[in-house]
Formats: structure tokens, sequence, C-alpha cells
């Protein structure tokens, strides 16, 4: 520790002891410690053009500027774009509504609410599904935290950069614009699961499309889904179970 002078104490006064001696604050008044060295003659006459120096140093390299959106130029693979809310092979939505994208969300950009599936309106294979799913592209810094909290792999990013608008609430997506479409041979969700399995056999990668079951099921149901006709039906409940 520095020894204190008492040249170096002043005195201050606190409610407790009116004249106490406490060291001074020092301040960097030192004219040397901040202001710039002094040039010499040439550099004091070429100090006008030295300030386009940078200019001048980048003037003949090549330029990396983008002509976005004419040309649009491929992202790296693993860019962190536009989020996407997946399905499962047989159109069940992965988000079972856990919140935990939400939680894991530095910048509080992710809104759920869940859902409980019922027989009539099963949307997800577990017990609920994500109700509401909304993702405020004005807060979001495409950081991925929220992709890696995920339990399920329902939240991925895709390499979609062009999220843009001319208002802020049209930047705010809703589930509608999150969810992917239903690809073909899928059908569309809500419909029961897969016949005796469980969300472990999902998980586990063991459904691999939609079954007969299903399908006859929407069909009943809602019999102009527009997934219908290019549903297929790829595996049953007992190979499932194999
Ligand atoms: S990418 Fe980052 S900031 Fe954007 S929603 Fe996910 S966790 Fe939040
Ligand atoms: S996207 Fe994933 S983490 Fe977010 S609520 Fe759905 S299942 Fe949970």
């Amino acid at each position: 520790m520095s020894e204190v002078n008492e040249s170096d104490l002043v005195k201050t006064e606190t409610p407790d002891s009116p004249d106490t001696l406490a060291p001074a604050v020092k301040t960097d008044a030192d004219p040397s410690l901040w202001r710039p060295k002094k040039k010499s003659f040439l550099g004091e006459q070429l100090k006008a053009v030295a300030g386009f120096g940078v200019t001048f140093r980048n003037f003949f390299r090549p330029y990396a500027t983008e002509q976005w959106p004419f040309e649009k130029v491929p992202t790296q693979p693993r860019y962190h774009g536009r989020h996407h809310l997946n399905r499962w092979a047989d159109g069940l939505e992965k988000c079972v509504g856990c919140e935990l994208c939400a939680w894991a969300c530095p910048a509080d950009a992710i809104y759920v609410e869940a859902g409980s599936n019922t027989p009539e309106a099963q949307y997800s294979a577990g017990e609920r599904y994500g109700k509401v799913y909304e993702i405020n592209y004005l807060r979001c810094i495409f950081c991925g935290m929220c992709i890696e909290a995920c339990p399920t792999r329902a939240l991925t990013m895709s390499n979609d950069y062009e999220i843009w608008d001319d208002n802020r609430e049209d930047l705010i997506y809703e589930k509608d614009r999150i969810l992917v479409p239903v690809s073909d041979g899928m059908i569309a969700a809500p419909h029961p699961m897969v016949e005796d399995a469980t969300d472990m056999d999902y998980y586990n990668g063991k459904v691999t499309g939609p079954t007969q079951a299903q399908i006859d099921w929407v069909k009943a149901k809602r019999p102009d889904d527009p997934s219908l006709p290019k549903a297929v039906a790829t595996r049953q409940a007992e190979e499932v179970k194999a």
C-alpha cells in the first residue's frame, strides 16, 4: 500500500466528523496527459492532406458493397436468419409450448402461450402445443439462444435474411408466418398422433409420415382439407412400435 503524505490530505466535512482529513481526489488536470503531441513543421503543413489518408489508402481496393436486393448473395450455411417452427413427418407441430425459447431470449423477443391438446384437436405430439407464438423482429438480435434452448428442435433458424417492412407492427411475426407449411406427404394438424406412438417415439425419429388412420381421421373431420390430396400413408402403427 502506498504511503499518504499529510500534504496530500484535504479537510472534508461529513455529518459524523466535521473536520476529517481525507486524501485529495487527483484529477488529470496536467495538460501533457491529454493534449495531442505538437507536430513537426512538415507535419503541420501536411495535416490537411493527412486527413484523407484512410480515403486514399482504400481508394483502389476492391469494394465490398453488395447490390441487394438486385443481387442476392448466398449466406454462410450456418447463418442465423428468420426462424422456422417445424413439424414432425406426419404433420403434427413440434412445438409443445414449453416457453423455454422465450426464457432463453436475451432480447425478450419471443412470446409463447401454450394450449392443451384434446382428442378432437391434437396439434402437437405432447400434452400441449404453442397456441400463440410470436417473434418480434424489431428486438431479435439473431443470437440463436432460442434454438439452442428448444427441447424438441421445433425452433430453428433459416438462411433467410430478407426481413423488412415499412411499419413496426408487421415486424412482429405471428405463428402463421413462423410455422412451416405442410410438405407433400404430410397431413395438416390437428389430427391424432400415430396410433400407439408416444411423444418419445416422435423424438426418436420413429414417425416418418402419416398413417392411414390419421389420413382417414382428417378425411372424416375435414373432407376439404387442402393437404389431403397429397397425403401419403408411409408408416403404420405397428412399425413405429417395432
Ligand atoms: S435469435 Fe436471440 S434475440 Fe432472436 S429470438 Fe432467438 S434468442 Fe431472441
Ligand atoms: S419453440 Fe421449442 S422452446 Fe419454444 S415453446 Fe416451442 S417447444 Fe418450447
